[in-house]
């Protein structure tokens, strides 16, 4: 089933309006990657998963008007004149344990931290936190990876890296913690 949101109907309107004239224009049906007069490929554009056009990815998200791929969704079919067909992406698990992890612990961190008086474990906590709830917002809790480009899967990383530590530490961790906030609850630290 072709999903075509209001997104897509949207954004599609609004570069027929601006490109009117112009099928090489970024993100349209001939779209080619920008380039600047030294000939290099401007940054923040990625190709479609879904059709190959070249088009400027945003934070707030990524949507081809040319085949109507938007960020969460992966081609599973093309029809006789090349139009894919997408199904939403699956929720990533691990992933989304991992970042929560990250933010859950990074977080006790943070109230260990104030509680033994501890600047650095503060600091830390929040670092953690801040990585987190980036990556939070990124993957939408794991449920999109899959179409990201590679500089927001990049800003993941520390957040799954840490995350995914944890995870597979998580019961050595935690009796690590235990010791944590009782030396900083008793300055020992
Ligand atoms: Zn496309």
């Amino acid at each position: 089933m072709p999903i075509k949101t209001e997104v897509f109907q949207q954004r599609k309107s609004e570069w027929l309006t601006r490109y009117a004239d112009c099928p090489d224009a970024p993100g349209g049906p001939n779209g080619s990657p920008v380039v600047d007069e030294a000939g290099n490929v401007l940054k923040g554009q990625m190709p479609c998963p879904g059709c190959g056009v070249t088009f400027f990815h945003s934070p707030a998200g990524a949507v081809c008007v040319n085949c109507g791929w938007e960020l969460g969704l992966v081609p599973i079919a093309r029809d006789s004149d090349g139009t894919p067909t997408f199904t939403p992406e699956r929720r990533h698990k691990i992933m989304a344990v991992s970042i929560f992890f990250c933010t859950v612990f990074s977080l006790i961190a943070v109230i260990a931290g104030i509680a033994g008086g501890s600047a650095g474990e503060v600091i830390a906590g929040l670092l953690g936190v801040a990585v987190g709830v980036i990556a939070w917002k990124i993957t939408r809790l794991g449920r999109v990876w899959w179409g990201l480009p590679a500089v927001r899967k990049a800003e993941c990383s520390p957040a799954l890296f840490v995350g995914g530590v944890m995870a597979a530490f998580v019961f050595p961790f935690t009796l690590f913690l235990v010791w944590l906030i009782w030396a900083t609850a008793s300055r020992r630290l």
